[in-house]
């Protein structure tokens, strides 16, 4: 049933022609509906509020947003987990990597 209202479909505007909008089918009339407010409960879920926009309906319901898993790590979370590993280093295995990444070959 879920995986029946949530379509990714195109954004059509000359501004972000190819952004991916998250789109909402009214589970009781099938109609698109809006996403009216979104609710984050946790850094992994969100409650996303919804209304039919079939005027004859007027469906409004909540839906749950939840992460899954990632694809390709994040760039931001590789500085902090290299930041940690020279942070963690004593001063000659510093300079031991210093040396390495300027001279990668030797
Ligand atoms: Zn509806």
């Amino acid at each position: 049933m879920r995986s029946k209202m949530l379509k990714f479909g195109q954004f059509h505007s000359s501004r972000a022609r190819n952004m991916r909008v998250l789109k909402v089918v009214c589970p009781e009339c099938n109609s698109k509906a809006i996403i009216r407010k979104t609710v984050r409960k946790h850094r992994h879920i969100s409650d996303i509020y919804c209304a039919c926009a079939d005027v004859e309906c007027g469906h409004t319901f909540v839906l749950n947003m939840t992460f899954s898993h990632t694809i390709s790590p994040s760039a931001k979370s590789q500085d902090s987990l290299l930041k940690g590993i020279v942070d963690t280093l004593d001063p000659e295995r510093r300079q031991m990597l210093l040396n390495l990444l300027q001279n990668p070959a030797a």
